[in-house]
């Protein structure tokens, strides 16, 4: 049964990873999507045909999710060619990783830019339109970066409990115009983004696995999944909440070397 029938989903930053994964679920589940990317152009057209190919509409919108301005072009562009929206995904996202006493203001800010204020601007822009349907979801994607300390990562765990606090005042705030908002926290996703800090020696996959319950990386569609859940009316009574999709991560509190021994019996 196709959950999202009829409805217009925005995905920012849907050109790769997660966003693209989201998109094709949404699109998979009945929604035409509007395919939001920063430059990846030839990676969102690629994404908008085969949302095309499954039978939905879909366009996509070049906008910096940390521009007010182009945020707004955006929505109003998706009102014109499509008369409402139903579902906004905050997705777009980056890695910042770096000693604390060293992190640079340019990619602070650019990372808070992106992933707070970028969410906000585009909840804003999107929610006035919900406001006036009286009806809507939103869904942020966080982070465990968000609910525990990682080392190196100020502005990308600061960011993204920014995103969580943010979940939870607009839920609150809009739940008298039936608009839901939530989010949800992936542990670490087979992506581009973790590839790029694996190669950079930033991370060590190996390890993430061996620290991780059921032994495995998210896979995007892991993420997508939830996603649609919380797009979908089978969630209309969940609000301002966090789903966390992490394999046991963030539950695990005890030493590495007992989930490798569990792990051999
Ligand atoms: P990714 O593969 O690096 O893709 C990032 C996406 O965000 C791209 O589509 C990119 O567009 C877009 N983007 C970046 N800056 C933007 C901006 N200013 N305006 C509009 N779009 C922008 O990342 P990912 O791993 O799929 O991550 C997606 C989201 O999940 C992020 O919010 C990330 O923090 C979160 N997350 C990821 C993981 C993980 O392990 N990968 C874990 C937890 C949470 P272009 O292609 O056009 O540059």
């Amino acid at each position: 049964m196709m959950r999202l029938k009829g409805e217009v989903a925005i995905v920012t930053g849907a050109s790769r990873g997660i966003g693209r994964a989201v998109a094709l679920a949404l699109a998979r589940d009945g929604a035409d999507v509007i395919v939001n990317y920063s430059s990846s152009v030839k990676e969102a057209e690629k994404v908008a045909e085969e949302i095309r190919e499954l039978g939905r509409r879909s366009i996509m919108i070049k906008a910096d999710v940390s521009d007010q301005a182009a945020v707004e072009k955006m929505v109003s562009e998706v009102v014109k060619q499509f008369r409402k929206i139903d579902v906004l995904v905050n997705n777009a996202g980056m890695a910042v990783v770096g000693p604390s006493e060293e992190l640079e203001e340019n990619l602070w800010r650019r990372g808070i830019d992106t992933m707070l204020t970028g969410t906000f601007f585009c909840s804003q822009a999107v929610g006035k339109e919900m406001i006036k349907q009286k009806s809507g979801k939103i869904i942020n994607i966080a982070s465990i970066n968000g609910i525990v300390a990682f080392p190196e990562r100020a502005c990308y765990c600061s960011a993204k409990a920014g995103v969580m606090a943010l979940t939870k005042v607009l839920a609150c705030e809009w739940a008298r115009y039936n608009i839901n908002v939530n989010a949800v926290a992936p542990g670490y996703v087979e992506t581009d983004l973790v590839a790029n800090l694996a190669t950079k020696g930033t991370l060590d996959v190996h390890e993430l696995v061996g620290r991780t319950p059921n032994g495995r990386l998210a896979e995007c569609e892991d993420v997508a999944d939830a996603v649609v859940f919380l797009a979908s009316e089978d969630s209309k009574h969940i609000l301002g909440q966090t789903v966390v999709i992490d394999g046991g991560w963030t539950a695990y509190g005890y030493l590495e070397s007992w989930l490798r021994d569990a792990k051999s019996c």
